[in-house]
């Protein structure tokens, strides 16, 4: 099985449907081709699609130099030739975005070619029967629901967040992501209490405030009032390249602290962990390098007692990849997840509905062979860009 052909297409909401709002802004997609005509497919979420259609092609691109031609063997053999071949170029950013986008193409094909879902080759369900709390079993994948609304701060956003919370808890979901962005400390802990009501004792709360504060007293004071609420993590209070003020505030909040979004590589992932004190990490997983990565950056976290709540504030085709993860990963009790429902995003709901379904707030393990997401002509053909 040889690597005959990569190709890429765009597709998107258009700019009538705002980004912030959910709405999908023009998402780099690739699919690896082999010589016995199967197709290995990802998306390549935050890189812009002229980038990805520059870089990934013929042979006379930078990734089609080094893998047209190339077999289909474990993705981590790929994974290196390639990371050896950019030692001297970037490393980060973009070129490890797209390596990571690759490398989850790989994996699909992989596990078409061996006729397995894809977590079963990362090494199939491995949460331990001591670990696992009983009502967890069997064992099924968590989504929690990233919360967001069209204003920050004040009235609005409490009663924007917490409406959708209800509409998405009446359908069966179990856990949720509030975001109080650019709010005041006041706020912050106002729609975290409101929201704690809404959803009763049972259901998971978590809290993300988007690179909110400058100084570790205010965040302190901040978790302090949110302690009552059993908060399950606290989401990047600071910006995310200083591990110093995690650190002192994780010394200083019995609240998991959180970040990831932005990581690449699995050596930020553990100098956040040793350094900033963070015990859940969520890498995205093409940013983050790959599945390839990812399950490393699984090895490590769990060695270090951290746990991986993987990010994904794109689309269900990364969703798909993700669930494979959350399914293999003996740490992840929940993978994020960007509820259509409550988004006017035509695009967004339509890849939901193409992909794995959420019953009851739980996804079930895929069984197709590969990643097992497939995306309908019919998508592409009505929001295929330029
Ligand atoms: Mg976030």
């Amino acid at each position: 099985m040889k690597i005959v052909r990569l190709e890429t297409f765009v597709i998107g909401d258009g700019p009538q449907v705002d980004p912030d709002q959910g709405g999908v802004e023009p998402l780099a997609c690739l699919r690896i081709h082999t010589d016995d005509g199967r197709f290995g497919f990802s998306e390549v979420f935050r890189v812009p699609p002229g980038v990805v259609q520059a870089t990934v092609g013929g042979p006379e691109t930078h990734f089609g130099r080094l893998l047209l031609g190339q077999e289909i063997t474990h993705p981590e053999r790929l994974w290196q030739l390639v990371w050896d071949a950019i030692l001297h170029t970037n490393r980060r950013g973009w070129e490890i975005i797209i390596l990571g986008a690759l490398d989850v193409a790989c994996w699909d094909l992989y596990g078409q070619q061996l006729g397995q879902p894809v977590w079963r080759l990362l090494g199939g369900v491995q949460r331990g029967p001591f670990q696992t709390p009983r009502e967890s079993l069997p064992v099924s994948i968590i989504p929690y629901c990233t919360i967001v609304s069209d204003v920050w701060g004040g009235e609005a956003m409490f009663s924007q967040q917490v409406a959708r919370i209800e509409q998405l808890a009446a359908l069966g979901y179990r856990a949720f992501k509030v975001e109080p962005m650019i709010s005041s400390a006041r706020d912050v802990v106002e729609l975290a209490r409101r929201a704690r009501r809404a959803l009763g004792p049972a259901r998971t709360l978590m809290v993300d405030v988007g690179y909110l504060f400058n100084d570790v007293p205010t965040a302190v004071r901040v978790c302090r009032d949110l302690e009552a609420l059993e908060i399950f993590f606290f989401e990047t209070p600071f910006p995310v390249d200083s591990p110093e003020p995690y650190a002192r505030l994780a010394a200083q909040t019995s609240i998991p602290l959180a970040m990831g979004e932005h990581g690449v590589t699995r050596w930020e992932f553990v100098d956040m962990i040793d350094r900033g004190g963070v015990s859940v990490v969520q890498p995205y997983m093409t940013t983050c390098g790959g599945l390839t990565e990812a399950k490393r950056i699984v090895e490590l976290a769990r060695a270090r007692g951290a746990q991986v709540c993987p990010g994904n504030w794109s689309t269900q085709i990364l969703g798909a990849a993700t669930v494979h993860l959350a399914a293999y990963s003996p740490i992840t009790p929940y993978l994020e997840f960007a509820p259509a429902e409550v988004f006017d995003s035509p695009l967004r709901r339509e890849l939901q509905a193409a992909g794995f379904p959420v019953n009851n707030g739980a996804i079930a393990l895929p069984e197709k062979p590969g990643i097992g997401y497939e995306l309908p002509d019919e998508i592409v053909r009505r929001f295929g860009m330029k």
